[in-house]
């Protein structure tokens, strides 16, 4: 088959390899229709995660038709049409119990970091009963990729870690897929004002079509002042951070209103500053965390019902032999205006 592999910092090679055998009995392996690339996975392309080694297979979302499942797999048969989470996990250990998949004791493998990933022609996912999730008859495959990792990061590590409640003001800093992703899913909860903040215009414009009430432009004044003034000098009851540099985590830690949360969203590859001194005091609450998929199957049933369109996301699409053309052009988000990049097999 062909395979995404990764050759060490800033190479990779679209080429041949063995297809994947079912290795576990509770394994299948699953035929990819599409799958996309994430801002992970260029971070992973610039050697920024070491436990990546050469030879690995890239990629953590997509959607496909099973072609083989283990004796121990029981929810999937050949031929089923399924949804892959970008984490596989058992669903039964304690962690797992604990909603905390990406820490199962038998794995807890984010697919395309540790074992291999979806970007390629056939995918071996582990666990394959917890680890896949049924697509519905006529449901739009496209919109279902984006449920493989963004949009279960953008509400598990970002809304509901922030406790949106109704009437809330919610800063997101970042408009990238993930910040959108907790655009989208922060409107299940009602908040009066949902503030994106970025650098990049064409993605503030995205965002107002998506919902946001407001979009500031870091490059053209200070967000915290904004923020304040918006709000009568109160600040965000919610800021979260979908960047991962130090600048934005600061900026959260700025606006946030007495008794807020911030939710951490961002990979953060450097050490920020965090100024308990000054939050304790007001009440915040800070999380951060490793997305779960546990939210996968509501997020399922929120895009049949089409209370949720994540296909909205999507700007580009490629044929999975061009995926090399595809990085290049997710790399060069702004100047491409490039939101989700689809690679159609
Ligand atoms: P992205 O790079 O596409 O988006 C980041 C956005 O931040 C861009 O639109 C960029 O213009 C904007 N930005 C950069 N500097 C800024 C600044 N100073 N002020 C305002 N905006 C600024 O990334 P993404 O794919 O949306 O992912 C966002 C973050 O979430 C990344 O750090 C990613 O690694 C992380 N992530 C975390 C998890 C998790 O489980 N916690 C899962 C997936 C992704
Ligand atoms: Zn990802």
């Amino acid at each position: 088959m062909k395979a995404l592999v990764y050759q060490g910092p800033g190479k990779m090679a679209w080429q041949d390899k063995a297809a994947p055998v079912i290795d576990k009995p509770t394994d299948a392996i699953v035929r990819i229709t599409r799958t996309t690339i994430c801002g992970t996975d260029l971070h992973i392309l610039k050697g920024d995660v070491p436990t990546v080694t050469p030879g690995r297979t890239l990629g953590h979302e997509g959607v496909g038709i099973v072609e083989s499942v283990g004796d121990g797999v029981s929810n999937f048969k050949p031929g089923d049409h399924v949804l892959i989470s970008c984490i596989s996990a058992c669903g039964r250990c304690l962690n797992c119990k604990r909603q905390l998949y990406a820490h199962c004791d038998d794995g807890g493998w984010i697919l395309g970091h540790l074992i291999d990933g979806t970007q390629a022609e056939y995918v071996r996912i582990p666990h394959a009963d917890n680890s896949l999730h049924p697509i519905p008859e006529g449901a739009d495959e496209e919109a279902l990729v984006m449920l493989s990792d963004i949009l279960p990061t953008g509400l598990e590590i970002g809304v509901l870690n922030g406790q949106v409640k109704p009437g809330d003001t919610v800063v997101i800093v970042g408009a990238g897929p993930v910040g959108m992703a907790a655009l989208l899913t922060a409107q299940f909860y009602s908040p009066a004002r949902l503030v994106m903040v970025d650098m990049d215009a064409n993605r503030l414009d995205t965002a107002r079509q998506l919902g946001a009430t407001h979009a500031f432009n870091a490059a053209e004044g200070d967000i915290v002042e904004r923020v304040m003034a918006l709000t009568g000098g109160r600040g965000a009851d919610v800021a979260i951070e979908a960047v991962g540099i130090p600048a934005t985590f600061e900026v959260c830690q700025e606006i946030i209103a007495a008794g807020g949360h911030i939710a951490n969203v961002g990979v953060h590859g450097t050490s920020v500053n965090l100024h308990l001194e000054k939050l304790w005091i007001r009440n915040i609450t800070l999380t951060t965390g490793l997305v779960s998929t546990n939210t996968t199957p509501m997020l399922l049933q929120t895009v049949q019902a089409g209370t949720l369109s994540p296909g909205s996301l999507v700007t580009h699409r490629f044929a999975l032999d061009d995926i090399e053309e595809a990085y290049r052009v997710f790399g060069d988000a702004a100047r491409e205006k490039a939101m989700k990049v689809i690679l159609e097999a």
